[in-house]
């Protein structure tokens, strides 16, 4: 039977399309109508194109209405959609053109010149543009097409996304997501959310990533709920926005950014249903500070490209949701903690996190060998996350296996030891990595970031580690710095610092 996510969500909408879908911090305003009359056209200006089976729409373009409405009419049409980050620059375009050999590509009109020369090198025909501004060949040509479309049927198994990973780890992969994968973790967060009738979306995450793109997004439209869109955060905009919204959906950075804003009150939050937190590692600090400002507890959830939501903390407050864990795997997920021999670990115990359940994809694009090793013999997918379940089952996540740091044979686990460095005086944030040493193997490097206005010395850091923690867990050096690398997904690139101090020892 028919599994197109684009047919499901397209069930979903209020019966009176007539209403307002979509209203942008510009003022203009779209309704369930638009939304299904522009997917029409321009789905079926694609299917025009009489490409094959399977053909992937690479898309690099500023967020903006218009490209959400590319996303959905990919699926309607049942191609596979490829979302690139916006950052991304020649030599990574030319890399995910080359990898991915898109049928269409779609980039902005500004980058037309260069986009194009490597997607026609790379054999595809079809390059289109759409700025932010509904500028661009792609809508020029849609609107001489008809706005009525029978969606594709499309199976469970069948392919409607390539996302690739945020790159944080190393060279990002094309994670291979089916219409299946997407629809049924869609329809579990409606319910574990509590998705009702009246809810509100401020949408103001990037849209080439999972949580902008799949968490949130389908999140409002399975539930026919409307959304308040922004193409850049605006910490400002966003406060203004609560009276007439009920959820959010942000990465830890947008929560600190709100929280330098003395507009964001328990006021200001009062209509405000939940507020939810992914993507990276949420700081205790700022949960409790979001707690205090505005009477809300921030949800935090825990998903990846490769398997869309895996883990959440209840959604009724009286549940409990804890701070500093991921909460418990979601209905249908399968969650195991597993040691170096493979073997599961009893509660309590850290260790890799392996997950298996419908949500989880189909492999890594081109990368047989890759999706081959990252899968165990009895069909779990290997997260590379290491962590721990304990006892009542609140999923905690301690690190990464490849940030993680062996120190004379022992395992230093660098969330631990940053926890103990968050929690100093003036300390606003800090990252242990781990670099070659000759005696230890690998010993513990701190970067350290103060607060706004504090000084801080590291010698005087490590000294007070000294005083609390077993020594080889200490760092050997410790560098106080302005900021910590991270990636346009707010996420600390600790290969980068590794880099950067791998010599210190040598
Ligand atoms: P790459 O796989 O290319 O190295 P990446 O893993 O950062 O990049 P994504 O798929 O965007 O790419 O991110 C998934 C990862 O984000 C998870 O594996 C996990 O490490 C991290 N993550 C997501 N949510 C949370 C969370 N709530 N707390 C801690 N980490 C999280
Ligand atoms: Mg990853």
């Amino acid at each position: 039977d028919d599994q197109n996510l684009f047919s499901a969500l397209r069930a979903a909408l209020p019966e009176d399309l007539s209403g307002i879908a979509v209203e942008t911090d510009q003022g203009a305003t779209y309704s369930w109508r638009d939304l299904d009359r522009a997917t029409a056209m321009i789905a079926n200006l694609l299917q025009s194109l009489e490409l094959p089976e399977g053909a992937r729409i690479a898309v690099q373009v500023e967020k903006s209405v218009e490209a959400l409405m590319l996303y959905l009419a990919t699926l309607r049409a049942g191609y596979v959609f490829l979302p690139l980050n916006t950052a991304y620059q020649s030599a990574e375009i030319e890399y995910f053109i080359a990898n991915a050999e898109p049928a269409v590509v779609v980039c902005s009109p500004k980058n037309f010149g260069w986009v194009s020369k490597i997607a026609f090198q790379a054999g595809t025909r079809n390059v289109f543009t759409l700025g932010e501004d509904r500028s661009g060949t792609l809508l020029d040509r849609a609107v001489h097409h008809g706005d009525v479309h029978t969606p594709a049927v499309r199976g469970r198994d069948d392919l409607a996304a390539i996302l690739y990973t945020s790159g944080t780890t190393g060279r990002s992969k094309g994670a291979m997501l089916t219409h299946g994968n997407l629809l049924s973790n869609a329809q579990v967060l409606k319910d574990y959310w509590g998705w009702q009738p009246g809810d509100v979306l401020i949408h103001a995450l990037p849209i080439f990533h999972v949580h902008g793109l799949f968490v949130a997004l389908h999140g409002a439209l399975i539930n026919g709920s409307p959304m308040l869109w922004l193409n850049k955060f605006d910490p400002q905009r966003v406060i203004a926005w609560m009276p007439r919204a009920t959820v959010f959906m942000g990465v830890p950075t947008l929560y600190t950014r709100m929280l330098a804003e003395p507009a964001l009150t328990r006021e200001a939050a009062r209509h405000m249903r939940l507020f939810i937190s992914g993507s990276a590692p949420l700081l205790i600090e700022t949960f409790n500070a979001w707690r205090e400002r505005t009477g809300h507890t921030i949800l935090e959830r825990y998903g990846m490209s490769e398997t869309v939501m895996l883990t959440s903390n209840p959604y009724r407050p009286e549940e409990g949701r804890r701070g500093g864990t991921v909460g418990f795997p979601l209905p249908g997920v399968g969650l195991r903690v597993a040691g170096d021999d493979g073997r599961e670990l009893p509660a309590g115990e850290i260790g890799g996190i392996q997950v298996r359940g419908p949500n989880v994809f189909k492999g890594y694009w081109r990368m047989p060998e890759k999706t081959a090793e990252e899968f165990t013999a009895d069909g779990w997918f290997k997260t590379g996350d290491v962590g721990k379940v304990d006892e009542r089952g609140y999923v905690t996540i301690v690190g990464r296996s490849k940030d993680l740091i062996i120190s004379g044979g022992y395992n230093v686990y660098p969330a631990e030891i940053e926890g103990y460095i968050n929690e100093m005086p003036g300390v606003a944030e800090s990252a242990l990595v781990g670099v070659p040493h000759p005696d230890f193997g690998e010993v513990g490097v701190a970067v350290v970031v103060p607060k706004p206005g504090a000084r801080l010395d590291g010698e005087a850091i490590v000294a007070a580690l000294k005083a609390q923690l077993a020594n080889f867990k200490i760092p050997k050096r410790c560098f106080v710095v302005d900021d910590l690398p991270r990636n346009t997904m707010g996420k600390v690139q600790k290969n980068l610092l590794r880099d950067q101090h791998k010599a210190l020892f040598g």
